[in-house]
């Protein structure tokens, strides 16, 4: 099937509550355009240079998200209009894109990463380490970074039951984070778990926001 057709078929599976990313990493202007041409705006890259270089030739009402490991130094390419930041897993990252959006003089949403996977190659926090940056005073100072909510990604296996567990883990760390740490925050709600192989689980499991690719744009090289 097309790409428009994945996309309307995916939407239509999908609660209207749970929010769509479509993750066009590595694909080429062409075929975000034909997602973009349906009406659909919400696009995911992983790589600061390449989102740079989409966001500067495709219309510029394109909401985009960087979903993938952050490296500090790239952060400037992306601060000027990056929607949603879904990796941050490390205290330096957060600081150097608060420092960013003071540049751009903006607010720059972003997302703690936690590790619910058994990989050991996949990163992100445990709970007692996002605790400890929310206790610090110095995180209170950061003001141009408004953390929105949780993202995870679970263990690539067949077997569901693991990656049920895994995205039942993340949705544990986010209420216990809400209610002990941004419980009058409105804006800290979302929940970012489930990719093309396994976003139906993710989303019986709690999940707001999933980032899918392959389901919609085809396997990549
Ligand atoms: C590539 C990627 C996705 C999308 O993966 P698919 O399996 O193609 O849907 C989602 N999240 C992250 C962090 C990714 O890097």
């Amino acid at each position: 099937m097309d790409i428009a057709g994945n996309l309307s078929e995916l939407l239509g599976n999908i609660p209207p509550s749970v929010k769509l990313v479509a993750v066009s990493k590595t694909k080429p202007n062409e075929d975000i355009l034909e997602a973009y041409d349906t009406g659909f705006r919400v696009f995911g890259e992983n790589k600061a240079q390449e989102l740079s270089r989409k966001y500067s030739e495709l219309p510029k009402d394109i909401e985009w998200h960087f979903i993938g490991h952050m490296q500090s130094n790239k952060v400037k390419y992306i601060a000027p209009f990056v929607s949603l930041i879904h990796g941050i897993d490390s205290f330096k990252l957060l600081k150097e894109i608060n420092k960013q959006a003071i540049r751009n003089d903006r607010v720059i949403n972003c997302l703690f990463q936690f590790h619910i996977a058994t990989e050991s190659t996949k990163f992100g926090f445990d709970l007692e380490e996002v605790s400890g940056i929310l206790d610090l005073k110095e995180f209170g100072e950061l003001k141009n970074i408004r953390i929105c909510g949780v993202m995870g990604m679970a263990t690539y296996t067949s077997d569901t039951a693991i990656v049920r567990n895994e995205f039942r883990n993340l949705k544990d760390i986010f209420t216990n984070l809400k209610s002990s740490f941004f419980a009058e925050q409105e804006s800290f709600k979302e929940i970012s778990m489930g990719m093309s192989g396994d976003y139906e689980i993710a989303i019986e499991e709690g999940s707001t926001m999933i980032r899918v690719g392959s389901a919609i744009f085809g396997e990549r090289d």
